[in-house]
């Protein structure tokens, strides 16, 4: 069967549909190794075309100079084009990312259309803010008479802006980093992961559906060199990226040249502090699914468990059961809880982790190698290790597999040492009955985020979201996440 958009052979740029330069590359479905469709992969050539299309349609377009009604217009027949063609969308997510049926269904796509509406509803409050009339003396001129002055503050669109994305959630953060720069007045140059083009690939047909004016969204494919290009590029002026922080580091460099805003969404190694008086199975199952869902492969996941000496057996022990029920298979079978890794490489990569911990003293406690019964698809078991060392590397870095590690602590005051002592700050979270000691411990952790008790699960969105540290640059969603795409300017005058 074939799966939607992966006969899409041409790059997105300034309004039609262009022959990739570079070539083609295989798209495989992670759960089956079978090819899905050859994707096209541009260069130089494109990404010079696409910049130059971006930057055309900002300094000459309409879009920028559009009222925010018109661009809200737009935005809500982009939305419609998306909706229109859900199943089709949910079939790639499938079979590109290896997403299972939940996840799909949710984060992966529901949470596109809920950041759309979200980012409606904040583009509908930017307004001017005027500043307060002045009424002073002139101190150039005392014998003058007051100055009596006003003066009004705008936000303008910050200009070309660059959106990087990673394979995890290929759709949801295509939208993402698009939608917010659009409807703010910016135009775009979009290049997602080349392990997930097609997510964002088809975006250029809702494009030419909805009536944005060609230029102001441009999709590129290809790996490093093309996101290199598009972050030094001076005619670029803003980079959202999210992905790895050692990307993150790279692209601050590869844009400090031409002094572009960068804003950087990066990885996490987030801890779960689970005090004596947790409730267990709420607590050991929150772990369960964390460190299983999407195989790992997120980035606000909590997979360091700092557990208390006193319950630590049981909490292991609870975990590994629950783990032993979930049912690991292709995604495209609804009942499935744990998927693929996108590629071998990552699964390597997880393997590689399982050999550091066992070498650095940790006690595997389940898991810890390919499942024999799934020859084919890059499967990897769920695997815990407890006894882990805080300072070694299963526990200081992100692995992006299916593996969560156990620390054991005696003292609330080692429990916070503990999660801090960690070069990322994205996620974190704190199980305890007390529910003042946990809101105490959340103010001292050094994260973007912190649920206590499995938080509320419905600010998804509309809470900034982003990391602390190595864990990124700025914030995602919240009130204030339109502000990221605009420059202010003050305009000043004399009243009188
Ligand atoms: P990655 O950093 O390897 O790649 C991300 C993107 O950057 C890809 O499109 C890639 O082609 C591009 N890229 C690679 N080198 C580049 C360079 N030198 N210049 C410009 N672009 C370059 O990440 P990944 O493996 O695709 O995704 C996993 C990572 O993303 C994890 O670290 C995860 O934590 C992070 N992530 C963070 C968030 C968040 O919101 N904080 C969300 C999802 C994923």
């Amino acid at each position: 069967m074939s799966i939607p958009f992966t006969n899409i052979k041409q790059l997105f740029i300034d309004g039609t549909w262009v022959s990739p330069s570079v070539g083609f590359e295989a798209i495989v479905n992670p759960a089956t190794e079978e090819i899905i469709g050859e994707a096209p992969v541009g260069g130089k050539v494109e990404v010079d075309a696409a910049i130059a299309a971006a930057r055309h349609a900002f300094d000459t377009g309409p879009w920028p100079r559009m009222s925010m009604d018109a661009r809200i217009a737009v935005i809500r027949k982009f939305k419609a084009a998306i909706v229109s063609r859900s199943e089709e969308i949910k079939a790639l997510l499938t079979a590109e990312v290896g997403a299972v049926y939940m996840l799909m269904q949710s984060a992966q796509f529901q949470g596109a259309l809920d950041a759309i509406d979200y980012a409606i509803e904040l583009a509908q409050r930017i307004a001017p803010e005027p500043s307060p009339i002045e009424l002073k003396p002139n101190p150039f001129d005392p014998a003058g008479g007051d100055i009596f002055a006003g003066g009004v503050i705008i936000r303008e669109p910050y200009g070309v802006v660059a959106g990087i994305t990673p394979y995890n959630y290929p759709f949801f953060l295509n939208v993402v980093k698009s939608v917010p720069a659009l409807l703010t007045g910016n135009t775009v140059v979009l290049k997602p992961s080349q392990f997930t083009p097609f997510s964002a690939l088809l975006l250029g047909q809702i494009i030419e559906e909805s009536g944005l004016p060609k230029g102001t969204f441009n999709i590129i494919n290809g790996g490093p060199e093309v996101g290199t290009l598009l972050t030094s590029d001076p005619r670029v002026d803003l980079v959202t990226f999210t992905g790895s922080d050692k990307v993150g580091a790279a692209i601050l460099t590869q844009s400090a040249p031409t002094l572009k805003r960068v804003y950087l969404e990066l990885g996490g190694k987030s801890a779960l502090i689970v005090r004596p008086d947790a409730d267990l199975m709420k607590a050991a199952g929150t772990a369960a699914f964390s460190f299983t869902l999407h195989a790992g492969q997120g980035c606000a996941l909590l997979t360091r468990y700092i557990v208390h000496n006193s319950i630590r057996a049981q909490f292991v022990e609870i975990v590994k059961q629950i783990v032993s029920t979930l049912k690991m298979g292709n995604p495209a079978d609804p009942s499935v809880i744990v998927g693929p890794l996108i590629r071998e490489a990552a699964r390597q990569k997880t393997e590689s982790y399982v050999e550091k911990a066992l070498a650095g003293g940790a006690r595997l406690v389940v898991g810890g190698k390919r499942p024999a019964e799934h020859k084919r698809g890059y499967f990897f078991e769920p695997t815990l290790f407890d006894d882990v060392d805080n300072r070694s590397a299963i526990a200081q870095e992100e692995v992006f597999g299916p593996i969560g590690v156990v620390i054991g602590y005696d003292t609330d005051e080692e429990a916070i040492a503990l999660a801090n002592d960690s070069r990322f700050g994205l996620s974190g979270a704190v199980m305890s009955t007390d529910r003042a000691a946990a809101y105490r411990m959340a103010l001292r952790l050094r994260t973007g985020g912190v649920s206590i008790n499995g938080g509320t699960g419905d600010l998804f969105v509309k809470a900034p979201f982003g990391g602390y540290k190595h864990s990124g640059i700025g914030r995602e969603f919240g009130p204030a996440w339109l502000n990221e795409f605009m420059l202010d300017k003050s305009i000043t005058y004399p009243l009188g």
